[in-house]
């Protein structure tokens, strides 16, 4: 039966077009309009949008009614997304990657504001006579112990938490953790006599947790500075992540091999960061990734030359021992200000004896 009414192709095509025709000029007729609608714009044939009885269209109409219509607003969201996200965002990356082409690690031991208070503060206790507490000397362990936290705080609750959070994966309040228990968040606004940013959030039991976290950092830190040097900057996210790059500034510091090494380290106990590795290693390996640039080893180090701040060719400074001579008048390696002599100018009359 099938074959007396298909006897070829040709007639099965002519059927198959029949039945196509009548959809796609008369759909909404027969199939009613939603079905029609369905079927004739799932197809990629003509199916003219100005029939109005067959209520559907081909997919050409609305390609160039959205390119007509929509490519204006395509291009205004474009350039919102160009401007409010990717160009700020490349800005931040590029301005982040120039100044630190310049600097370096400079950051941290010239310019962040939460590693120059820690630092007065460190000398505060010096001057009061509280004693410094060293990782190197075993008071408070070995310095290696720490050095992890600052990769599992960069990778943790820099990178991981908030993509988990953008996902949808993680909690919304856990959007940008680093800044909720950030102790420079806090420290900086202290200083412009702003307190809110001490307060916790008792919005949900996560932002409660950061929040607090963040109060005894901050107090642990400014009381900590006292007797340790540099107590947050050990677990800092940012210099973990400065330390990534820190090979792509021509900003160094550049230790060549000396024979009174092995029996001096000055320079070990005058860094802030008890870096053991500039007084036992020499090359790549004595500027360690703990290093903030501060400049102190080269200023204590007695030896001409050996240990340099260089910015590609060009020397910055240079250890020397007239230098080093000079300095220790002033200031002891770990800190220690010697006491100002206050000489009496006998010059002076005294207004009583007037
Ligand atoms: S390690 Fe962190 S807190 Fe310390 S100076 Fe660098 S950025 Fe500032
Ligand atoms: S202070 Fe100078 S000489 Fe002494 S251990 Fe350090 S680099 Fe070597
Ligand atoms: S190694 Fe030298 S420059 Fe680096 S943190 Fe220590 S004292 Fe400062």
């Amino acid at each position: 039966m099938l074959k007396a009414l298909f006897p070829t192709l040709a007639r099965v095509r002519f059927v198959v077009q029949l039945l196509m025709l009548l959809l796609l000029v008369y759909g909404s007729a027969i199939v009613g309009h939603y079905a029609a609608e369905k079927i004739s714009g799932e197809l990629p044939a003509l199916s003219c949008a100005y029939d109005q009885q067959n209520a559907g269209y081909c997919i050409l109409i609305p390609t160039q009614h959205q390119i007509h219509h929509r490519i204006g607003q395509g291009i205004v969201m474009a350039q919102k997304v160009t401007f409010g996200v990717f160009v700020p965002l490349i800005m931040t990356v590029l301005t982040f990657f120039a100044f630190f082409f310049v600097l370096g690690k400079m950051f941290c031991g010239w310019v962040c504001p939460l590693g120059t208070l820690q630092e007065w503060i460190g000398k505060i206790g010096r001057r009061f006579g509280i004693g410094l507490r060293r990782f190197e000397k075993g008071d408070l362990g070995d310095v290696k112990r720490v050095r992890p936290v600052k990769w599992v705080l960069l990778l943790g609750l820099v990178f991981l938490l908030p993509l988990l959070a953008g996902l949808g994966v993680a909690p919304h309040s856990l959007g940008n953790p680093y800044c909720d228990i950030c102790p420079s968040r806090i420290a900086t606004t202290l200083l412009t006599g702003n307190t809110e940013q001490l307060a916790v959030s008792t919005d949900d039991n996560i932002s409660f947790t950061l929040n607090a976290i963040a109060d005894l950092l901050i107090g642990f830190t400014l009381v900590g500075a006292l007797a340790v040097r540099q107590p947050f900057c050990r677990i800092c996210p940012l210099l973990s992540f400065n330390a990534l790059f820190q090979r792509l500034s021509p900003m160094r510091l550049v230790k060549t091999k000396h024979a009174a090494c092995d029996k001096c380290s000055i320079c070990t106990e005058s860094c802030p960061m008890d870096i053991k590795e500039i007084s036992e290693q020499s090359g790549r390996k004595a500027y360690h990734e703990d290093c903030t640039l501060c400049g102190r080893c080269a200023e204590y180090c007695p030896q001409d030359g050996v240990i340099t701040l260089k910015w590609g060719p060009f020397k910055l400074f240079s250890s020397s021992r007239e230098y080093y001579k000079n300095k220790v008048k002033r200031e002891l390696p770990d800190g220690t200000v010697k006491p100002v002599k206050i000489v009496k100018n006998a010059a002076t009359p005294n207004p009583a004896d007037a």
